[in-house]
Formats: C-alpha cells, structure tokens, sequence
C-alpha cells in the first residue's frame, strides 16, 4: 500500500500534560526532513508526499519524540528513535492497523 494519498487534515494528540497539533505540510522547517517535532510550538509536521508506511514509521517517530519531550526523557539518540519507531510500526502493521490511521 505506497503511492501518493491524500493531504491528512490536521488532527491533535494528546501526550501528557500537552496537546500537539499534527499537520501534513510541504514546508518543513529541517530541509530534507520527512517530519519534524517543534516541541515550543506542541507541533508535529510530517511531508504529504509520503507512502503509507513512511507516513507511518514518521509519525511514530515524532510521537516517540513527543513522549520524550512531554515526560522529560530528552536525550534519547535518533537511532533510539528509529528503532522503536520501526519496531512499532512493524508491530502495528502486522496487527492489521492501517498505516493510514497512525
Ligand atoms: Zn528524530
């Protein structure tokens, strides 16, 4: 299930004592990023362009990066992130949850 899909509307999250607001954009705040936590902001920004499945692995990184930043355990590596984002995603998707919904 790749491809292009449609632009998400925006939707909130809540992480602790935070509500992030998450949106599709193309315009980034990292160049080349894929997705981006602005934690001052309680914003997540994931590419539009993405497939299913790299939508997906991104947005769990940036909730893990919301976990993080909400519950003071900053400090965790990016492979960290990548780790647990992937083994989740593999998790989730191998429990039939659509990447879509992530
Ligand atoms: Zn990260």
């Amino acid at each position: 299930m790749s491809g292009r899909k449609k632009k998400k509307a925006p939707y909130k999250i809540e992480v602790g004592p935070f509500t992030f607001t998450v949106q599709e954009t193309a315009d980034l705040p990292i160049e080349n990023a894929v997705g981006v936590l602005d934690p001052l902001a309680h914003a997540i920004y994931v590419r539009p362009d993405l497939s299913a499945e790299l939508a997906a692995v991104t947005k769990l990184h940036e909730y893990i990066h919301a976990v993080e930043a909400s519950f003071g355990l900053e400090g965790l590596s990016e492979q960290t992130v990548d780790t647990l984002a992937a083994g989740l995603t593999q998790i989730l998707l191998g429990r039939g949850f659509d990447p879509r919904d992530f």
